[in-house]
């Protein structure tokens, strides 16, 4: 997958994206990453990306032209349309099955961060595919959570993790919350290890680890919980608790 991002703060993506296990999958071209730095397409002499708004009030909104002229470079440049998604409070809030969708659908994502007050509508309404929140709160920009989405949706590319059980044990995958880890020593500070996950037994660990997450999602996130379809196996570990 290539990912576009067109961004007032370039380097403030660069930095956190070039890092770790999603800087060395771009490393080893497992997926493609270009910045854009939006004032580049402001042709005024101020090179201006923002004004006032219409009607009055706090801010400045992001003007129309420079968005728009920036993403038909980027579409010129892949010789396609990406799949444009706008970060913004007002858009469906993430979550695990959107990443998947993204992950699964699109060899192209282009990802706008707004700033200020936002984006005037107009663009939003002529280019935008999807606008995406990550949380029912407001930052001060769109590159947090350009970088959310673009994390989220990297991990999910072959050959970003080592496999794909890195993924799919995890929280919200398959509806439920991870188990608890545990790693070396087996006691700290008195604390031991949970003795099924020493014994060696495998079907004992994964059924302990499947009865852990439920009773954690039952009781974290009743939301998720009500949500999951119990198998008998599951009826049965509940009760066993
Ligand atoms: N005036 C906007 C509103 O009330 O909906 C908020 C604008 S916010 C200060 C500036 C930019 O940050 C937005 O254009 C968006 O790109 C980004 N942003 C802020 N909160 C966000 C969130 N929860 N999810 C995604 N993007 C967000």
């Amino acid at each position: 997958m290539r990912i576009d991002i067109i961004t007032l703060f370039p380097e403030m993506c660069q930095a956190v994206l070039n890092e770790s296990i999603i800087g060395r999958a771009v490393a080893k071209g497992a997926v493609e990453i270009v910045y854009h730095q939006l004032r580049d397409y402001a042709y005024d002499k101020h090179k201006r990306v923002d004004d006032t708004p219409y009607g009055g009030g706090m801010g400045m909104v992001m003007k129309c032209e420079p968005i728009a002229l920036c993403f038909e470079a980027v579409c010129n440049e892949l010789g396609k349309k990406p799949h444009f998604i706008y970060m913004s409070p007002v858009g469906k809030v993430l979550n695990q099955n959107i990443v998947k969708e993204i992950a699964s659908s699109y060899d192209n994502i282009c990802i706008l961060c707004g700033h200020y007050e936002g984006v005037d509508q107009r663009v939003l309404d002529m280019l935008i595919d999807e606008e995406i929140s990550i949380g029912d709160y407001v930052l001060t920009g769109g590159e947090l959570p350009a970088m959310v989405l673009a994390d989220a949706v990297c991990r999910m590319l072959p050959g970003v993790l080592s496999n794909e059980e890195c993924f799919t044990e995890e929280s919200h995958y398959n509806g439920l919350l991870e188990y608890p880890q545990y790693t070396k020593p087996a006691v700290w500070r008195e604390k031991e290890v949970p003795p099924v996950l020493l014994s060696g037994h495998h079907e004992n660990v994964d059924n302990w680890r499947r009865q852990q997450s439920l009773i954690r999602t039952k009781n974290i996130r009743p939301d998720m919980f009500e949500k999951t379809e119990l198998t008998k196996l599951d009826k049965k570990l509940l009760e066993n608790r």
